[in-house]
């Protein structure tokens, strides 16, 4: 931590950069690591390969966050939640390669690419980081607070999976001393639903296949047409694929354009899917894990059956 405090002293044009697909933990870390970045009078810029999904793009500061062409000459790079360089996407191609890259993350299976790496595995979220940083160099507010708090919400499921620890709690709280109001927030992101999205869930719902103790359900092309929807649209349905009795692993493949499958994988009871989602190229967390391949969506369901039934057994 005291090198990545140096090299901020040192420097006063930060990029800060996350994954494709952001989500509230890339957009929350982001936004609050410039703002006090800014704070500090540092010049920053937020750059993804995509843009916030309307759940985060409905808070005032997510207009920070530009993607496609940069217009910044930055001197340092911050990435953030991202275990691989690769999961930036095209935003790689935007980096100046000569400058010095902090990394800084809490997924188990980071490569450690940057100049600097702070990998935290036993945290919940890049947020909780990003709050140690933060509070070490510059005086937290309000709006700070919220966004590091809209990052650990997001990414322990409202304090819900098993990376909600003591200390991710504790570091909530003081987020809410700085004057979160943890159920406005709450209510931005969770009960601001479209309805499309409701009806869409109930024919994602009428997918799923329900074995001994593992299930898969599945969104094609059709289903988001069918609704005026987006895959954004389908973000958090993987969980009630895990939200049964009995059921300790759960799948939902979702179609993409040029014949992509994208899986989320959800695991309880100690049951690990990162590895699979690794077999397929991607990763993730013991628990919470995703990649995407190109195939027949058909091919696909029958080879997850196969091998979540041998996760789960
Ligand atoms: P989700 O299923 O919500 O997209 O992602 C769950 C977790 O799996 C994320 O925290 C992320 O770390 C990981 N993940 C999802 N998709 C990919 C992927 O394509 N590659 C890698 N390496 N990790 C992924
Ligand atoms: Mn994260």
């Amino acid at each position: 931590m005291k090198k990545v405090i140096d090299m901020i002293n040192k420097n006063n044009k930060f990029l800060i950069i996350s994954h494709t697909n952001p989500d509230g933990d890339s957009i929350g870390s982001q936004i609050a690591l410039a703002l006090g970045l800014e704070k500090m009078g540092k010049e920053t810029y937020i750059l993804n390969q995509d843009p916030p999904t309307n759940r985060y793009a409905r808070f005032n500061r997510a207009e920070l966050i530009h993607t496609g062409k940069k217009e910044f000459d930055e001197e340092v790079i911050f990435i953030l939640d991202s275990a691989e360089i690769d999961r930036i996407g095209s935003a790689r191609d935007e980096m100046d390669l000569t400058k010095p890259v902090i990394n800084i993350d809490h997924h188990i299976s980071n490569e450690k690419f940057g100049s600097i790496n702070i990998v935290k595995p036993n945290h919940s979220s890049t947020a909780e980081i990003i709050y140690e940083l933060l509070s070490r160099i510059v005086e937290l507010d309000k709006e700070i607070a919220t966004y590091l708090y809209i990052g650990i919400l997001t990414d322990t499921g409202s304090f819900r999976y098993p990376n909600t620890t003591s200390h991710s709690l504790k570091v909530a709280s003081k987020l809410v001393d700085y004057g979160v109001v943890a159920s406005q927030v709450s209510e931005f992101i969770w009960f601001t639903d479209p309805p499309k999205r409701i009806k869409l869930l109930g024919d994602v719902l009428q997918s799923i296949k329900l074995y001994d103790n593992f299930s898969i359900m599945y969104v094609t092309r059709n289903m988001l047409k069918r609704r005026n929807a987006k895959e954004e649209d389908t973000e958090e349905f993987v969980n009630y694929g895990l939200s049964i009795e009995g059921i300790k692993a759960c799948a939902i493949i979702k179609e993409r354009e040029g014949g992509k499958l994208k899986v989320s994988l959800r695991s309880k009871n100690g049951i690990n899917v990162q590895n699979l989602a690794a077999e397929y190229g991607g990763g993730g967390h013991k628990t919470a894990s995703g990649f995407v391949t190109v195939g027949d969506l058909e091919k696909l369901k029958k080879e997850l059956t196969e091998k979540l039934d041998r996760i789960v057994s």
